[in-house]
């Protein structure tokens, strides 16, 4: 039996969000049906709208969900209906050389693990639409690998909740787990968006003395400094660079580009101190190339590295995160600048351009607000 959903759906590239029917499968043997309650608008969906990042139209974007199971595959025992659930598109196989050793970020499976026999959603002429990362999570419902979701305790509120998917777990689990972060050290954020503020959050949670937040914006930087920032810089007044220089004595011991262009990565790496460590979270298109000064990797040991979603571990990340926001440690709430219904997810994309918010939320089962 299959499913009639509502969706914003992506015709071509660059354009805007339609309201659709489309047909839904039912879950395969290791699949779940999730009613997606809300999903955070990301940037990444933005570079797909705005065609600088190749999108397969027609497409269902959204990776960062929450939402209940409604239904289960047979293969599926770990999730129930009515377990309340967040998805990450960090799909894992848990069999390869990169998940057995922790790094089921960068899976060598995902491709074949997303394969189906028929097509998980059908418009109305009858064609193929495209889930982005294997979820689509601007629609009502969606059917997705029971290796892209993790449980939550129902307790949890799904609209704070629904932040930990994509943003928190890539900015947080990239101190933790990539930049592997310690206690004293100093750290610089460029880009004070969802995932820059989770990485603000993951350098205060891991005991860094000083965090420098940079960003354009300056209504950002005083955001930034309630969600952990010691020290603010607003980029395009002043020379970034140098001022994280003045400010740390000499250069940052971590810098965590959360922004996507290549200029700001090079300035992640020349802000660098000596044995500083530079992690590019941002998605740079391929035509910005990043030039560096490669002398300072070999007489300073310095190291730009990249951290895919953060380099998560995200079914034993997330319940920590949550443990965290229990906890009033990690601040989810704080990050939800501002909800839109579904059928308005285009102005959605438009408040996240003008800025100075951290995160839009669309609740999904809402056509407006
Ligand atoms: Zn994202
Ligand atoms: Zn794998």
């Amino acid at each position: 039996m299959s499913h009639q959903i509502t969706a914003a759906v992506l015709n071509s590239a660059p354009g805007k969000l339609v309201l659709e029917t489309l047909t839904l499968d039912d879950p395969g043997p290791d699949e779940v049906l999730i009613d997606v309650h809300y999903a955070g608008l990301c940037r990444s969906d933005l570079h797909e709208i705005e065609g600088v990042w190749p999108a397969t139209c027609p497409t269902v974007l959204g990776h960062e969900a929450s939402g209940v199971v409604r239904q289960v595959g047979e293969n599926v025992s770990s999730l129930k209906s009515g377990d309340h659930v967040v998805t990450c598109l960090s799909l894992y196989c848990g069999e390869c050389r990169f998940c057995i050793s922790g790094r089921m970020s960068i899976c060598a499976n995902t491709s074949s693990l997303r394969k189906r026999s028929r097509p998980v959603l059908t418009n109305t002429a009858g064609q193929s639409v495209h889930p982005t990362a294997g979820l689509g999570a601007f629609a009502e419902a969606m059917v997705v690998h029971q290796h892209s979701v993790v449980r939550i305790p129902d307790r949890m509120p799904l609209a704070a909740a629904s932040v930990l998917g994509c943003a928190v777990v890539t900015g947080v689990s990239a101190v933790f787990r990539s930049a592997r972060v310690e206690p004293g050290a100093s750290v610089a954020v460029l880009g004070c968006g969802g995932v820059g503020i989770a990485a603000i959050q993951g350098a205060r949670l891991a005991g860094a003395t000083q965090i420098i937040a940079v960003d354009t914006n300056a209504s950002r930087l005083v955001d930034a400094v309630k969600f952990g920032a010691t020290h603010t810089v607003q980029a395009g007044s002043v020379d970034t660079v140098e001022a994280v220089r003045d400010l740390t004595g000499g250069g940052v011991d971590y810098s965590f580009e959360a922004i996507g262009f290549s200029s700001t990565v090079e300035q992640a790496f020349a802000m660098l101190g000596p044995a500083g460590t530079a992690t590019v979270l941002g998605l740079v298109p391929d035509s910005q190339p990043v030039t560096i000064r490669a002398s300072e990797l070999f007489a300073m040991e310095k190291r730009l590295q990249g951290a895919l979603m953060g380099g998560n571990q995200f079914p034993t990340d997330i319940p920590r995160f949550v443990q965290y926001y229990e906890q009033g440690r990690l601040l989810l709430d704080e990050m939800l600048s501002a909800f839109v219904g579904l059928s308005q997810i285009n102005e959605g994309f438009q408040m996240m351009i003008s800025g100075g918010l951290t995160r839009v939320i669309t609740d999904v089962r809402s056509l407006e607000l």
